[in-house]
């Protein structure tokens, strides 16, 4: 297994030299660009931001460093000169929540920082939800609204949830802490376990007299219609984060972020990868013979595109600039690539026949061809093909 594995500084992309700061930074760097939250349902992403949380969670740590230095990955798989088997990877003692605080500031603008359940403040949960636009939509960008019941502070008692005039008492059971410890024997000895308590439902406090506009749970709820703006450049699966639009903080918190998948409905000539839209355009044989102007469909319009004579089926033909721009930078946009195919005709008139007909006469193409082939053949008698061997039959 380990044989399959990644060196950690590769991962990281640092040298083996690298000092904390530079391997804290690699690590900003990859996790800001694989975290689940920025990539939902993508897989490979999640894999790299796991394999990167892995390498970090090793490297940031002087003891695993200096065992991972020696052994490699072995020191963390129950192999000789191993550091003790963990079964899966051990993140523990690596200091994530420091640097996801930096993360998530630099993302979204701070206040991810949520304090512990319990009675401190705490951020409200996010919202998903998805969201349909068309191809063109994406490519150009758009604003949407969508319809979502978002729960608010009640308004009477101000998302305390006590009768307006009384206040919420403190949690006689946690003494306002929002847990409490349970200890049991064991044989391992006395075992603590912390849990919220289910007296407050973790908030520390009790209330006497329910709040009557919000039946004591501090929030409303309405229907709200939500504008989202998407960019320019966005592809299928990706989100948008509207900030403040989740569910409420509790005690003081911040809200959370309402994050909106983007789906992308197909189209049904263009396709896309990454910045690049990609199509099939048939033109005649006629137009391949002897060149002409034919019309490209492009999310711009049409363009009109002049064949040279001579062209073959298959041609790819690049469009400069005419692709999708670029979520980061939407002055840059990508290319559009078109195959050109040369039709052949199914269904064709008497004269048209005739004229194919004549047209073969006057070009002699099959009969040519053939003699070039035996020639060659005769030249060079390597290998018998399939086809020698075939004609050979028929010959004798
Ligand atoms: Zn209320
Ligand atoms: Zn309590």
């Amino acid at each position: 297994m380990a044989e399959s594995k990644r060196d950690y500084y590769e991962v990281l992309g640092v040298g083996r030299d690298a000092d904390d700061a530079a391997i804290k930074k690699a690590y900003r760097v990859l996790a800001k660009k694989y975290h689940p939250d920025m990539n939902p349902g993508d897989a490979e992403a999640e894999k790299k931001f796991k394999e990167a949380s892995e390498a970090y969670a090793v490297l940031s740590d002087p003891d695993k460093r200096r065992q991972y230095d020696q052994f490699g990955h072995a020191a963390f798989e129950g192999g000789a000169g191993g550091a003790g088997g963990f079964g899966g990877f051990d993140f523990n003692g690596a200091d994530f929540s420091d640097i996801f605080g930096d993360i998530f500031g630099d993302l979204f603008g701070g206040g991810r920082r949520s304090g512990r359940a319990g009675n401190g403040p705490m951020r409200g949960a996010n919202i998903r939800k998805s969201i349909r636009i068309t191809f063109e939509e994406a490519v150009f960008g758009c604003e949407k609204e969508l319809d979502l019941i978002l729960k608010d502070p009640c308004e009477s008692c101000h998302g305390t949830g006590a009768k307006p005039g009384t206040t919420p008492e403190t949690c006689p059971k946690c003494g306002g802490k929002g847990q409490v410890v349970y200890t049991s024997q064991s044989f391992f000895g006395t075992v603590q376990n912390v849990q919220t308590c289910p007296n407050c439902g973790g908030s520390g406090k009790v209330i006497k007299e329910r709040c009557p506009s919000c039946s004591g749970t501090g929030y409303t709820s309405s229907r709200k219609k939500i504008k989202v703006t998407i960019p320019a450049g966005i592809d299928n699966g990706q989100s948008v984060r509207i900030r403040d639009k989740g569910e409420p903080g509790a005690n003081g918190g911040p809200r959370g972020d309402l994050l909106v998948e983007v789906n992308v409905s197909r189209h049904p000539i263009f396709q896309r990868q990454d910045v690049h839209i990609f199509s099939t355009v048939p033109i005649s044989f006629a137009q391949a013979a002897l060149g002409g102007d034919v019309r490209i469909p492009t999310v711009d319009g049409d363009v009109l595109y002049t064949v040279k004579p001579g062209t073959k089926t298959d041609t790819k033909v690049r469009l400069k600039g005419k692709g999708v721009p670029s979520l980061r930078n939407s002055q840059v946009r990508g290319d559009h690539y078109v195959t050109l195919v040369i039709q052949t005709p199914e269904k064709l008139s008497q004269e048209a026949k005739e004229a194919l007909r004549r047209f073969d006469e006057l070009t002699g193409n099959t009969l040519h061809q053939n003699e070039a082939v035996s020639e060659k053949n005769e030249k060079k008698p390597k290998k018998k093909g399939f086809m020698d061997k075939v004609k050979e039959a028929f010959e004798e």
